[in-house]
């Protein structure tokens, strides 16, 4: 079996969609799940949809995702150009197209906009509408073509599709498609601006480059049968299709900037992790078959069997992805994570506290580091809080029982020096003994009076260790008033 050779070919079109990224994963790992290449190709053919800066984003995701193409407008590997507008200036495609045009399978067409718009309103003999071209140029003599050419008449090149029979074409995903060829278009190979369309150009540069699996979104299944034309027409071997299946949000429509998951960009925005998008992203139309779900993009090489990939759209679900980050950032080595959590601890804690404390209080109870700031907020002040609050049913503590007990705790932890969690939480567990209280009858009504949240990242004394002794003092203190007015 000759190499596997996959590529990825984004237009310069803007932020990496999440549709794109998968495109680009699962072509990525299909290669190299046989050791093949992987290679970038850049569809710029569109002027009109070209936005600056997209080809710099397009590098930038590949090289953070880890999805190193082997080949590519900065890596030759003897299949160059690999920017599709390189390749026109250099009368690639034109000069394909006109084979195409010798052969018989394609023509020059000089038609209007206002009279291709007209037949598309028009109704053929059987009272169908016509949505196809009728073919009007393919019967102008030579030289009348001859003549517009040098006249200078605006004109297209067009794919002479077959109007009988069947044309048949096989997705590795999707199965064989049958469609009637008179319903195939004759497509627009070179448009009037000189530059081929991507049907054209996506032909002729996967078959010049070898590519033995062509990888993409379902977007371009139904126009696969008429790329099989012209592959035939030039004789060429069809390339294995993996379609990839649509990728809805979880309401089922379109992934949208709004709802947060359109884009890498927009995912790191928001605080994901690299290696937990390129997770979760791997498993948006793929399963292995032990439905395991944490993969490292090495273990995806490995284990990525693109038969295993699913026809039905996969949902986006951002809480299975939340969880997922929160599986990667519990994983993840405690310096790294420090470098990535102190901004957000310093956006809540402006006081000269122990913040590596803090942070790694923060590590197993985060999903996303912008959950950080509500969760610590207190270390700076204590929000406002009702005292109904010191009430706990399992403690078996409330309000009058909490005044009661940090009455009694304030001289305990005032005489005390040695403000460390350990032998604060054995000072406290054996005040709670010696006075016949249960443990959480101490320990709830501190913690409530130094966060003012029932839920923390820790518990009272790593509390009283990170605020120390005066701040502690100052906040039991106030709980007390606070409880002394009710
Ligand atoms: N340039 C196309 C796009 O960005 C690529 C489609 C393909 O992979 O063939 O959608």
């Amino acid at each position: 079996m000759s190499t596997v050779r996959t590529r990825f070919a984004p237009s310069p079109t803007g932020r990496m969609h999440v549709g794109n990224l998968r495109t680009a994963l699962y072509a990525y790992l299909i290669a190299k799940h046989e050791n093949g290449s992987f290679m970038l190709r850049i569809e710029d053919t569109d002027q009109e949809r070209f936005v600056d800066g997209a080809l710099e984003i397009i590098y930038r995701t590949l090289a953070k995702t880890g999805l190193i193409h082997d080949e590519g407008p900065d890596k030759d590997g003897g299949y160059g150009p690999y920017v599709q507008s390189e390749r026109n200036a250099q009368g690639i495609y034109l000069n394909y197209a006109k084979q195409l045009i010798e052969q018989g399978d394609a023509y020059y067409c000089f038609c209007t906009k206002e009279r291709l718009d007209s037949l598309k309103a028009s109704v053929g003999e059987d009272g169908k509408e016509i949505a196809v071209y009728d073919k009007h140029c393919l019967h102008l003599s030579r030289e009348e073509v001859e003549a517009k050419l040098a006249a200078g008449e605006p004109h297209v090149i067009r794919f002479n599709m077959p109007t009988e029979g069947n044309t048949t074409f096989h997705d590795d995903i999707y199965g064989d498609i049958t469609v009637p060829n008179n319903e195939l278009d004759d497509l627009i190979l070179i448009k009037s601006d000189g530059y081929p369309t991507y049907n054209f150009a996506n032909v002729i540069d996967d078959h010049l480059m070898g590519i033995t699996h062509v990888v993409r979104g379902n977007e371009y299944l139904s126009s696969s049968p008429k790329y099989n034309r012209i592959y035939e027409a030039f004789g060429w071997e069809i390339p294995t299709y993996v379609h990839c299946p649509l990728i809805t949000n979880e309401e089922h429509k379109k992934l949208s900037k709004r709802s947060g998951h359109s884009s890498y960009e927009d995912l790191t925005d928001q605080g994901f992790l690299t290696e937990a998008i390129v997770n979760y992203v791997a498993l948006l139309g793929w399963c292995p078959e032990d439905n395991r779900e944490i993969f490292s993009l090495e273990e995806l090489v490995k284990e990525f069997d693109y038969h295993h990939m699913s026809k039905s759209p996969a949902v986006f679900d951002m809480t299975k992805l939340k969880w997922m980050n929160g599986e990667y950032i519990k994983a993840m080595d405690f310096d790294k994570f420090c470098d990535m959590a102190l901004p957000f601890v310093k956006e809540a804690v402006k006081s000269d506290l122990d913040l590596k404390k803090i942070v790694q209080m923060v590590k197993t109870r985060i999903e996303v580091f912008p959950d950080i700031p509500a969760l610590i907020d207190f270390f700076e002040e204590v929000p406002e809080y009702d005292v109904s609050m010191y009430t706990h049913k399992k403690m078996k503590t409330n309000p009058e029982l909490s005044l009661e007990v940090l009455k009694k705790i304030l001289p305990v932890l005032e005489d005390f020096e040695d403000y460390t969690n350990d032998a604060l939480y054995d000072l406290l567990c054996g005040f709670a003994k010696e006075n016949g209280y249960k443990n959480g009858q101490i320990l709830w009504p501190i913690r409530t009076a130094l966060s003012g949240k029932q839920m923390t990242p820790a518990g009272a004394t790593e509390i009283l260790e990170v605020l120390g002794k005066e701040e502690s003092m100052k906040r039991l203190h106030a709980a007390v008033e606070k409880l002394e007015c009710v």
